[in-house]
């Protein structure tokens, strides 16, 4: 059994396959092409698959050696609303999505391992889902996938991302915190002045309170970062109204402090404005919670990886204040999320995910591929 020639041989197909989605790119939640295109592949291979109404596509693979656990793997496959200056010969023309993410290769890379791992059926037992999940950038996709129930059956979830800072080749595998949670927070002050505006100085005052949380509430080594990234506000000048809304978010890796952020949050926004005679309204949601993986499923990732690349292509990497709706699956079992190197020793793929100029190393999906497969085969096969 060869993982890497089964997937080597079909990196033409997956470079193909990844260039139609870039230049067809759909951002969330209008994956329409996206999930038909892969749905066309894979009944060319003939594995079975569903495609669900809001474009997640579900395929899976029964092992030829009898009944076992089951495995998800999962790519997402969205690109943003935002339009492309690559100046890439099969850049998005429309200039209304850009897969600035790289989910044009998760996707590529995933068909790529559910066509290898349809051919080694018959080296495992139980089975193989590939969830290719729409509405990653909203946070949408993974929660609507979990919440049709097509995590129930899983015992063990493996995802993997594009990762510029690392040189294809090597990958970040690593047990724990990965990901921060975001929490995304709108506020509304209002206040009876007609004369000056007292929505103002009462959010200065707030939003300068608010950066003591860090040396009160939370301690000194946790990451925690609230910021507020949109105001709007003062006095209506037709209906002399004096109010102010804000949009922020708050990033932390720790669960606790994100559950009890909201909280601190209204007791500091409601009190200090209460001081200046305005009224204060908080609410929250919470995006996504920290990506936290299983040290089990991390241990038979890394090994995965050492097995198909040697020991050298194990690389950490600290963890990241980005945020992943994959955390809506390790919710309902363990599992593990990989960063998979997709740049050049020279740095040549330099530009950040979300970056209008953004692109990778294409070679990195043959490692991407080839993990996924292998992952797969190990956990099923685990005694
Ligand atoms: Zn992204
Ligand atoms: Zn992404």
């Amino acid at each position: 059994m060869d993982i890497k020639k089964l997937i080597t041989d079909q990196f033409e197909e997956m470079v193909a396959f990844r260039r139609d989605l870039h230049e067809h790119a759909e951002s969330s939640g209008n994956e329409v092409r996206t999930a038909a295109r892969i749905s066309e592949e894979l009944t060319k291979s003939g594995i079975e698959h569903i495609v669900t109404p809001y474009h997640a596509v579900i395929a899976t693979i029964h092992g030829g050696r009898g009944p076992g656990k089951t495995v998800a793997l999962r790519g997402d496959i969205d690109a943003l609303a935002m339009p492309e200056e690559t100046g890439l010969p099969f850049a998005c023309k429309t200039r209304q999505a850009m897969h600035a993410c790289g989910h044009d290769g998760h996707a590529a890379q995933l068909l790529a391992a559910a066509r290898a791992l349809n051919q080694l059926k018959e080296s495992f037992p139980g089975t193989v889902k590939l969830l290719f999940q729409p509405a990653e950038e909203s946070c949408r996709g993974a929660a609507q996938i979990v919440a049709d129930g097509f995590l129930n059956d899983v015992d063990c979830v493996f995802g993997e991302h594009q990762c510029n800072n690392l040189p294809v080749g090597e990958a970040d595998i690593e047990p724990g915190v990965r990901h921060a949670s975001s929490r995304t927070f709108l506020i509304d002050l209002t206040s009876d002045s007609i004369e000056h505006s007292d929505v103002v100085p009462a959010a200065c005052a707030a939003l300068l309170d608010m950066q003591t949380l860090s040396s009160r509430e939370t301690p000194p080594e946790e990451m925690f970062v609230f910021s507020m990234c949109d105001i709007h506000g003062g006095i209506d000048p037709e209906t002399g109204r004096d109010t102010m809304h804000m949009e922020g978010t708050c990033r932390t890796f720790n669960p606790a402090i994100n559950a009890k952020v909201e909280e601190w949050t209204r007791r500091i926004f409601t009190e200090t404005c209460a001081a200046y005679g305005v009224t204060a309204t908080v609410s929250s949601e919470c995006i996504a919670e920290s990506v936290i993986n299983d040290p089990a499923c991390t241990m038979i990732a890394k090994n995965a990886l050492k097995k198909l690349f040697g020991k050298e292509a194990d690389h950490p990497l600290p963890p990241t204040t980005g945020s992943e709706d994959f955390s809506y699956y390790l919710a309902k079992c363990p599992g593990v999320f990989a960063n998979i190197g997709t740049n050049t020793p020279d740095n040549r793929y330099h530009y950040p995910n979300h970056h209008p100029k953004f692109d990778f190393d294409e070679r990195g999906m043959i490692v991407g591929a080839s993990l996924h497969v292998q992952f797969a085969h190990d956990y099923l096969n685990q005694k």
